[in-house]
């Protein structure tokens, strides 16, 4: 991404801080101070543990919006080292129908200061592992389509709950060395964007407190393992997600024109929707529009009378967003329209309510402190500058729209000299979300450790 990609039109919705309060926050400030000098041989002696726990969630992934057996891990295993954790936090909210989510929470107070909000995702995608690995995933459930589908950690949701946990066994083993309350959060449902609003939604800081900072890592297959990156500023898109229902008039196969094919028409508007950000949008502003599903048809011999797509919008900034809409809409009526399609069987296009997340904006002065405080504990050849990128998450919701200060880093997974190849060779590893992510998961647990008890450590100095 260039830096006048950079140049992004933030809307004010955007969970941010403005950079004015981030600097009156600053002021306040301790001096940083350096990791305790035992943190690595403590991370160390817990880690054959950590691994053990970390194959045990690869191995029994669940997928968003069902991760009971997941969180009742996570809440069992904080509970053993002294947190008081609360389960069944959170309600996905449609409408009128009200569900209840799988969100854990789990508080260890230590005295007055600073209250400090670290996050894990708990879910995994409908992936089919080929990993090969030994402690692989055969796990197969059904997905939100009602098919049996094989399920994977190919996010990494398990190296980010192993961190947690072995973050909270540091924070309990140097409690004379902070002051404040640490509030750990399990999220569920962060591929499908709607865990972090359904814990706010059920009073999550109402019940457990507000915090003063929100800190949370995700793993990163573009980065060494043993490195994080860090930066204040943009880092994760917005992610709209939209459905196009393209009517037609079913038929036989053999006699066209006796009816209207919707599979054609949603040929045309595949083709012309990847027009709109290459046509009509500023090349200045960031902006990704796919087709991510398409379904239609019975039987060959006969014309359907419509085609679902699914997409996913990637925004920076809501002005763009909100045009793109509007160029869907009118791409998809324009095909019908050119179809010969009556006024009364025009394209259905549909925004989710639920399925949408705002931009991720690092705070610009707390990701500095987080930055610093990783220096100190891994060296500043393995503290990085993140870049941002088009993926989006619902991290940022903890933030209330940027009134806390909030950040996000990236942890390494990738085998250095595999990375290296990759980019002498410019083949890409395999990727988050690819069945053939494995992260070098013990020096990746390691790092992710460290770098988060560090972060902690600090900000209840
Ligand atoms: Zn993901
Ligand atoms: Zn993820």
């Amino acid at each position: 991404m260039t830096a006048a990609q950079l140049a992004v039109d933030y809307n004010p919705s955007m969970p941010r801080i403005s950079v004015l309060s981030c600097f009156v926050f600053g002021l306040a400030f301790p001096a940083l101070s350096q990791a305790p000098s035992d943190l690595k041989q403590s991370v160390n002696a817990q880690l054959p543990a950590l691994i053990e726990t970390y194959k045990d969630f690869h191995r029994n992934p669940e997928l968003s919006h069902h991760e009971e057996h997941t969180s009742a891990k996570l809440a069992a295993d904080l509970r053993k080292l002294g947190y008081t954790v609360t389960e069944h936090v959170g309600v996905y909210e449609d409408g009128d129908k009200k569900t209840p989510a799988w969100g854990i929470v789990a508080i260890l107070e230590n005295g007055p200061g600073p209250r400090l909000l670290i996050r894990s995702d708990m879910d995994a995608l409908p992936v089919e592992e080929k990993t090969g690995v030994d402690y692989a995933s055969h796990v197969m459930s059904v997905n939100a389509e009602g098919q049996p589908s094989p399920v994977m950690h190919a996010c990494g949701h398990d190296i980010h709950m192993t961190v947690l946990l072995g973050t909270a066994k540091e924070l309990v083993e140097h409690k004379s060395q902070w002051r404040g309350t640490v509030m750990l959060v399990g999220q569920p449902s962060e591929e499908t964007i709607d865990g972090a609003r359904a814990m706010l939604a059920d009073h999550l800081y109402e019940r457990f407190g507000k915090p003063d900072f929100v800190v949370a890592e995700h793993d990163d297959p573009n980065h060494a393992t043993g490195d994080i990156s860090v930066k204040g500023g943009p880092l994760l898109a917005s992610s709209t997600s939209i459905d196009v229902v393209m009517r037609g008039v079913g038929t036989h196969g053999s006699k066209p024109e006796a009816g209207k094919d919707p599979i054609l028409m949603a040929a045309e508007f595949v083709m012309l929707a990847q027009t709109i950000v290459s046509r009509q949008v500023d090349p200045q502003q960031p902006a990704v529009l796919t087709v991510g599903t398409i379904h239609g048809g019975l039987k060959r011999n006969i014309i359907s009378d419509q085609v679902t797509m699914g997409l996913t919008l990637r925004t920076y900034s809501d002005k763009v967003r909100d045009q793109i809409i509007a160029a869907v809409r009118k791409t998809a009526e324009g095909v019908a329209v050119a179809y010969g399609i009556s006024a009364d069987r025009m394209p259905v296009v549909t925004v989710s309510k639920t399925e949408i997340t705002p931009a991720t904006i690092n705070d610009v002065v707390f990701a500095e402190r987080v930055r610093k405080s990783a220096v100190a504990a891994l060296g500043s050849e393995h503290v990085k500058a993140a870049e941002p990128v088009m993926g989006s998450e619902d991290v940022g919701q903890f933030s209330l729209n940027g009134t806390i200060p909030t950040v996000m880093f990236r942890l390494g997974a990738s085998d250095p000299q595999k990375l290296a190849d990759s980019q002498t060779t410019g083949k890409p590893l395999p990727g988050l979300h690819s069945g053939l992510f494995a992260p070098v998961y013990e020096p990746t647990l390691r790092t992710g450790v460290i770098s988060m008890t560090a972060v902690a450590m600090d900000v209840l100095k």
